[in-house]
């Protein structure tokens, strides 16, 4: 487990393709993203080889219905009794991981028979709380709705630990920020827009920035979203 701000742990034992991550707060812990299905039982070994029980955990927060993010919730679910949150508009991928397809349709049947294997076989999760863009969730952080990846994908803004939490609205692969992959964000207006939504109407709350994918910024994240917006759009954010 790697700490990146006080409060916030990376659960790194899943390795580094994709992040989860655990906020903890005076009542208990929250997860951030549940990684692949396969990352279960390193999830679980993470959090119990820290001192915390499982039932520490309070509440799951999913940024998005991907495997790699949403892949581990079902049993997550059961193994520590927390609830599962989505935004409203994500719920039918989290019941139906069936129903996420890549804007490719070349690619489309290879990722159906990919979704036979373990490694991506999401199953479904009932979510208990549903959130809306601006909802002020108990921990501290703001639901931001940054649709375009998926519809309901949400980011996370904690204004007093200055930190976002943005899954996949961007990515930070090999430290070069940029708009998740084309082939599986089917409105890449929506994604653009989403991420000026991060600069333009929090750009001042945040100065550490955590990804889905890629390493944290630690210092001036809002400042290196703001010019990759500013070039995105051709004008200064
Ligand atoms: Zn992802």
């Amino acid at each position: 487990m790697k700490q990146i701000i006080p409060g916030l742990w990376e659960v790194d034992e899943i390795g580094d393709a994709v992040h989860a991550y655990i906020w903890e707060g005076k009542h208990g812990l929250t997860l951030i993203d549940t990684g692949m299905p396969t990352d279960v039982h390193a999830i679980i070994d993470a959090i119990t080889a820290k001192g915390w029980a499982l039932h520490n955990v309070r509440r799951i927060v999913v940024t998005h219905g991907d495997a790699d993010h949403a892949g581990g919730a079902a049993k997550l679910k059961k193994a520590t009794g927390a609830v599962v949150g989505c935004h409203s508009v994500e719920k039918i991928l989290l019941e139906h991981p069936e129903k996420r397809v890549p804007s490719n349709l070349l690619i489309r049947p290879l990722f159906a028979m990919m979704r036979i294997l373990p490694t991506y076989n999401t199953l479904p999760v009932t979510p208990d709380e549903l959130y809306v863009d601006g909802q002020l969730l108990p921990e501290g952080f703001i639901v931001v709705h940054t649709p375009g990846h998926t519809p309901g994908h949400i980011s996370l803004i904690h204004r007093e630990k200055r930190l976002l939490i943005a899954g996949d609205a961007l990515n930070n692969r090999g430290g070069k920020l940029q708009l998740p992959p084309a082939a599986f964000t089917p409105d890449r207006k929506n994604a653009e827009r989403s991420v000026w939504k991060l600069a333009k109407k929090y750009g001042d709350d945040f100065d550490v920035a955590v990804f889905g994918h890629g390493p944290p910024i630690l210092q001036n994240a809002n400042h290196r979203i703001k010019a990759m917006v500013s070039q995105i759009f051709s004008t200064e954010v």
